[in-house]
């Protein structure tokens, strides 16, 4: 019998990458997704496939299906997207966890979540190793996702020791590639959309900030390597130690689109971490994973993608 998986946020940009995958391998996939940030789009190609179905549904709102492993991805990511209705984020984080983790322990399913980078906040540690506590912010405008996050986490470990729940839990470093939306409002995919519309690249702060950027296809093959693994929980890091600077990024998507777009800079948001890149020891050596294409090779397939959505998105 094939597994059947559940993947929630799965019509989102990182879902529909990651039930593509599953299908490949000759799974099935329930794709459950409430919209917001997600598209029938980015499965629409998959609809027909016998071994898929697509259903519009809220995780805050229970759901009883019967499948063998959880993907846990619903929830906005961007964050102009997750602070657009920040209770609702939180609902989506906390009242999510709880459902799929109350269905996990009824269907007796394997189910990993989602988390993030987000969790080390403003790291004091760098790069971040799985160990680091973090540095977060619990009232500020980013709270809203980071705590959400954070709690998440929590809960997983409690289902586990309290109710023998078989979790996996990945932090998930930025991440980007094709299927991000032209609005998403990322930095990786705000630029690119800026250079070729040939508009000026917006850089927040002075630009001296780091990011580590990995290309989606990497952190998709980590994430069903985390599910297959056995008696490993984590929380196990999933990102590219590859470290820029925000201005490093705009001067290479400048490069790369042969843009005549100008730097200009905007405030710092409140609360933006000044730098970041994962420790990534554990998965290599856990999993057998780690990333293989490099800013320079995944930031010219994320620049095609754009140049066709731009032309045939209204
Ligand atoms: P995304 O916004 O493209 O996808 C999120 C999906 O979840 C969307 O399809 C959205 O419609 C859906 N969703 C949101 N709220 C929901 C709800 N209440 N009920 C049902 N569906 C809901 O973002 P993404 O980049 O694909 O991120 C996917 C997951 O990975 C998120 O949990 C995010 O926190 C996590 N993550 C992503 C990154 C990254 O760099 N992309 C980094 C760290 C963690
Ligand atoms: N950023 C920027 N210009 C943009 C969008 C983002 O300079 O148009 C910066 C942002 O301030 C942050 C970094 O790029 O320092 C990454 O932002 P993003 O929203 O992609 O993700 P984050 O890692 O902050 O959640």
């Amino acid at each position: 019998m094939a597994t059947v998986n559940l993947v929630t946020g799965g019509a989102g940009f990182i879902g529909s990458h990651l039930c593509e995958e599953l299908l490949k391998r000759g799974d099935q996939v329930i794709c459950l997704d409430n919209f917001f940030t997600g598209r029938k789009r980015n499965v629409e190609h998959l609809i027909g496939n016998p071994s898929f179905e697509l259903i519009r549904h809220d995780v805050i709102e229970p759901i009883l299906l019967e499948v063998d492993r959880i993907y846990n991805l619903a929830c906005p990511a961007s964050p102009i997207h997750y602070q657009y209705n920040p209770v609702k984020t939180i609902k989506t984080n906390v009242m999510g966890a709880l459902n799929m983790l109350g269905l996990a322990k009824r269907v007796k399913a394997r189910v990993l979540q989602a988390s993030t980078s987000e969790i080390y906040g403003d790291p004091q540690v760098h790069p971040q190793p799985e160990s680091y506590w973090g540095n977060v912010n619990t009232i500020g405008v980013r709270s809203c996702y980071d705590e959400g996050k954070r709690v998440t986490e929590t809960l997983f470990f409690d289902y586990h020791r309290q109710n023998d729940v078989d979790i996996r839990v990945v932090r998930i470093f930025n991440t980007y590639g094709p299927k991000m939306l032209v609005n998403d409002g990322r930095v990786v995919s705000n630029f690119i959309v800026q250079a070729l519309r040939g508009e000026p690249i917006t850089i927040y702060g002075d630009g001296s900030q780091t990011r580590s950027f990995c290309y989606v296809d990497d952190l998709v093959d980590g994430i069903i390597r985390m599910m297959d693994a056995d008696g490993f929980t984590g929380p196990v890091n999933l990102g590219n130690p590859g470290e820029f600077t925000i201005r490093e990024l705009a001067e290479l998507v400048i490069e790369l689109t042969g843009s005549k777009s100008k730097i200009e800079t905007r405030p710092l948001p409140a609360d933006d971490p000044t730098r970041r890149k994962p420790v990534i020891d554990l998965a290599k050596e856990r999993l057998g994973w780690e990333p293989k294409i490099p800013l320079s090779e995944g930031l010219p397939l994320t620049i095609k993608y754009f140049d066709h959505a731009i032309k045939t998105t209204k």
